[in-house]
């Protein structure tokens, strides 16, 4: 249902939880977070409101600066914290929130099972998240090659039937965020040294109000200081950096 991602100078879980609180308006079962700290990917998520998430937040001592949330409202698999965003790949190496419906995800599946994925939740989009570790366990281990990251996640996208916005990390890239689009809203926000990725407007207008309007099909990777899109061709898109002109 919502999602907010942010790289920075700043903390993260601060800046995501609040932006998640200006998403509750929209409806939403249960709340999460996942941050890059200490080399790994560190999560919490819960079944409830926001402020269940945040009180959950103050025992992990997040700190780090880059980090993805997501408020979400069930449609494949029942309202529990298993089942809350984000999900975690098998290996542990990406974390994904998604908004929308995987429509083939009961044969996507399958077939990770049979590639010796296995799974936590009943989602959706825990497949999506496998499908792209599985992406990259195959790309050619030039692995710290900048594109290894985005490249699986826009593989992976090229075989997935439905609606997505998406927000990916990976620990290989412990300061980058993936996001992506198709029929469900995502905007970025450019702040002053850092970017904030979010479904809605809201989210973000506290931080900045220079917005970038994503396009269906597009994928956005970002650094602390550079964002470029592409889509899902591989062609470069020239960003419209635009004004949002009210506030919150
Ligand atoms: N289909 C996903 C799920 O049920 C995402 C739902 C949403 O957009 O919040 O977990």
């Amino acid at each position: 249902c919502g999602i907010v991602g942010y790289v920075g100078k700043q903390k993260a879980s601060v800046i995501i939880l609040e932006g998640l609180k200006r998403l509750e308006y929209r409806g939403y079962d249960s709340a999460g977070l996942c941050v890059v700290q200490s080399g790994r990917l560190q999560l919490a998520k819960k079944a409830g409101r926001v402020e269940v998430l945040a009180k959950e937040a103050t025992r992990h001592r997040f700190d780090a600066t880059i980090g993805i949330g997501h408020t979400r409202w069930a449609t494949h698999g029942g309202v529990t914290d298993a089942n809350a965003h984000p999900h975690l790949s098998s290996d542990g190496k990406f974390a994904l929130i998604h908004n929308g419906v995987i429509e083939n995800y009961v044969g996507i599946k399958k077939f990770l099972l049979e590639k010796g994925y296995h799974f936590q939740s009943e989602t959706d989009t825990e497949v999506l998240c496998n499908l792209i570790a599985y992406h990259y366990a195959k790309e050619p281990v030039a692995s710290d090659s900048p594109n290894r990251f985005v490249e699986s996640v826009r593989k992976s996208l090229q075989h997935v039937e439905g609606t997505y916005g998406i927000a990916v990390l990976c620990v290989d890239f412990p300061t980058e965020i993936v996001a992506a689009r198709k029929a469900s809203p995502l905007i970025l926000g450019v702040g002053t040294d850092e970017y904030i990725v979010a479904s809605d407007a809201s989210a973000l207008i506290s931080r900045t109000q220079n917005v970038v309007y994503l396009n269906d099909g597009e994928v956005v990777h970002l650094t602390p200081s550079t964002f470029a899109i592409t889509t899902l061709d591989q062609a470069d898109v020239s960003p419209v950096v635009d004004q949002i002109t009210w506030s919150v």
